[in-house]
């Protein structure tokens, strides 16, 4: 028996590490697709990076095998070389899918590792019994054995670096780490697996011992090569056509196929030389969407989109950008051409548009604007400032933005009309309740600021106290709200109606000013009230911004005799020795910390532990937004009797209704 040595080409040994690793980065990028959100379909891309590693291994191994020369000739047998792809395209496609699941644990690795690692292995050892030559092979079991154990092993490494480094590496590199230890899998255990055979031969040679021939794999290689070029392309192909869909989806209309409002910013952006937008409103869809279904609302956008993209000028892009907008743009003129098409489209619509059986009158509307700037993006917004103007009407008018008329926004129609609001009584007061805690009598009230809009309907102080502090236009409300206080109080005095005192809001910024105190002092005088009636609210985030002249004017109000209490407490950034610092008289303490009591017994500790404290720093407490029997009860339990400010015992109620309140419970004998 002779026993037969091989040896190695060692460029083609390189190269099969080479093909190996490139295989499973291919895996690796199609597999990733597979965790994002694209036209195909998940399982086409697990398939597809099943098919490339599958490949990978088995080309991998012929080129191998082309690299391995021995003293006799060498063929292989072409059924079996076909049929050991399929192990290695199946243990791809198992550890693919194992490696995809949400939650890829420990055991799942080791799972998908074995099969990758026994996929590499029994595509290896198929190849090698497809090896037909003029000498014979066995396998020493030990090195057989570490090869599968190898293969396994190696595998596994690579599926836990991928999912370990995944959140601290760049995405590249992790997949070229991956890659590379994948790669070393498939050759480490090729090479390893060739170390156990030993080939050997009981007949003399026909060639001479030293002269050694390579395995004839030319049709081989052939196949492999044109198949593993087809794959890449196909990959490479799928993958543009899955981003051209993304693209298409995301930057044009489904139904109109029109570009859509992301491809007009898009172009905004980029075309310096856009001149002029038009912007069509159709409007009232909703109605013959709600009549004829979604359907039919499609017909009439559809038909109205070709009617616009067959009269606009050559040289415009037409897009649609909302569900009932169309927009045109045009690049080269200075506005005339476009709007002359307009109109001629615009005065199209006037007849009714035929749609199946019926016959619709559409209204729309069509805003233009141009720009002698480079500045596109105001092209956008003056047109929609066109659209957003209540003046404007659906009667198939071209409207040319006009920068005196279509300035219109809500926080600058809240400022402008602000003014006329108090002269022409549209402001109102309402007074919520607060209530002792122990005796259920009424303490005194909060005054709050309530605004009829004539056009906008009630609007939340909420909503348009913010807009008119940023806009310095508080005063005039707040020197409203003093007043109008005052003169109630007066009026409730007249009619022997003793509300106890009533609570006045004062904005941040007005807190330290000297005009303040003046007005509250002149008012006080001229109704004759005693200051002991008015309280003063000051919201704590307002008062930090200016500590030390709050601490001041706080002081003057005291003086005066007035009560200050320090608002919605909880809610800033208040630190505790701001408390020790202001001489306020009470804190009213936010609704949040009421929320959750009793319920949450954290919540609960918390407000026994705030009701304590402002106890124990003698300042008088109230406690904002009590809706419910169980709140109410909780504030029972404790020993201290807060005043009660809250829906569970009254919603702020307007002036006769107030008194009415206090009649059926009667006050509360003065603090
Ligand atoms: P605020 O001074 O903390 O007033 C308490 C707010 O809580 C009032 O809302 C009141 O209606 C509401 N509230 C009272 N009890 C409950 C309850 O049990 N549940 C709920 N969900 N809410 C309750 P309103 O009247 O909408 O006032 C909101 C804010 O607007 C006031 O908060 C105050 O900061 C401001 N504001 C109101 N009137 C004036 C005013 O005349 N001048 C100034 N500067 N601000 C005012
Ligand atoms: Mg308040
Ligand atoms: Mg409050």
């Amino acid at each position: 028996m002779i026993i037969l040595h091989g040896e190695y080409s060692i460029s083609l040994v390189i190269l099969s590490v080479v093909i190996s690793c490139c295989a499973a980065y291919t895996a690796l990028s199609m597999n990733q697709r597979i965790q994002q959100n694209s036209f195909f379909h998940k399982s086409f891309w697990l398939l597809m990076s099943s098919v490339a590693m599958g490949l990978g291994i088995w080309s991998m191994h012929f080129v191998g095998m082309s690299a391995f020369m021995l003293p006799v000739n060498m063929n292989y047998d072409l059924s079996l070389t076909v049929i050991s792809v399929f192990p290695a395209v199946f243990a791809s496609y198992l550890a693919s899918y194992f490696a995809g699941r949400p939650s890829f644990s420990h055991w799942s690795k080791a799972v998908a590792g074995l099969i990758m690692g026994l996929g590499i292995s029994s595509m290896h050892y198929i190849g090698m019994a497809a090896m037909k030559m003029e000498a014979s092979f066995k396998y020493r079991p030990w090195i057989f054995l570490t090869s599968v154990v190898i293969a396994v092993g190696v595998s596994y490494a690579a599926l836990f670096v991928f999912s370990a480094l995944q959140k601290y590496m760049g995405d590249h590199l992790i997949k070229l780490l991956t890659s590379i230890l994948m790669g070393l899998a498939i050759t480490s255990m090729h090479y390893t697996g060739m170390s156990a055979v030993v080939f050997y031969t009981e007949t003399p040679l026909r060639t001479h011992l030293h002269q050694m021939n390579q395995m004839d794999i030319t049709l081989l290689t052939t196949v492999v090569v044109i198949g593993v070029s087809l794959l890449l392309l196909i990959s490479g192909l799928t993958s543009l056509l899955d981003r051209y869909v993304e693209h298409r989806l995301h930057f044009f209309d489904a139904l109109t196929l029109l570009p859509n409002q992301r491809q007009l910013e898009q172009d905004l952006n980029s075309v310096k030389s856009a001149r002029s937008l038009a912007i069509v409103h159709i409007h009232n869809v909703e109605k013959w969407i709600s009549m004829h279904g979604y359907t039919f609302g499609d017909m009439i956008i559809k038909a109205i989109g070709e009617v616009i993209q067959s009269m606009k000028p050559a040289s415009s892009q037409i897009y649609r950008i909302e569900e009932n907008r169309f927009a045109v743009v045009e690049a080269h003129d200075s506005g005339e051409t476009l709007k002359k098409t307009m109109e001629r489209t615009l005065a199209h619509f006037k007849k009714p548009l035929p749609i199946e059986n019926h016959r619709l009158a559409i209204e729309m509307v069509c805003s233009l604007s141009h720009t002698s700037s480079n500045d596109n993006r105001e092209l956008l917004s003056n047109a929609m400032a066109v659209l957003q103007h209540p003046l404007t009407r659906y009667n198939h008018e071209i409207i040319e933005y006009n920068p005196e008329i279509h300035t219109y926004s809500y926080e600058r129609q809240i400022v402008q009309d602000i003014g006329k609001a108090i002269s022409e009584h549209e402001l109102f007061l309402v007074y919520q309740p607060q209530v002792d805690s122990k005796s259920l009598k009424a303490a005194g009230v909060e005054a709050l600021l309530r605004w009829l809009h004539p056009r906008f309907g009630p609007i939340s102080p909420g909503v348009f106290i913010p807009i008119l502090e940023e806009n310095g236009k508080i005063f005039d409300v707040t020197d409203w709200v003093i007043e109008e206080v005052c003169r109630q109080i007066s009026k409730w005095r007249q009619e022997s109606f003793a509300v106890g005192h009533v609570s006045i809001n004062i904005p941040g910024a007005y807190v330290t000013s000297s005009r303040l105190l003046k007005l509250i002092h002149d008012n006080l005088s001229a109704y004759r009230i005693e200051t002991r009636y008015i309280e003063l609210e000051i919201t704590e985030t307002s008062v930090i911004e200016d500590i030390e002249n709050a601490i001041t004017a706080i002081a003057r109000f005291r003086e005066l005799g007035l009560s200050v209490a320090l608002d919605d407490f909880g809610t800033g950034l208040s630190s505790l020795s701001y408390l020790k610092q202001m001489p306020i008289s009470t804190i009213k303490i936010d609704k949040s910390f009421v929320d959750g009591v009793p319920v949450s017994e954290k919540d609960s500790a918390v407000l026994d532990a705030i009701i304590t404290l402002c106890y124990s720093l003698n300042l008088n407490v109230v406690i904002e937004g009590v809706e419910t029997a169980g709140q109410m009860e909780f504030i029972n339990s404790m020993k201290e009797a807060p005043l009660i400010q809250g829906y569970y015992f009254s919603r702020p109620l307007k002036s006769g209704e107030l008194v009415a309140w206090y009649a059926e419970r009667g006050p509360e004998p003065a603090r």
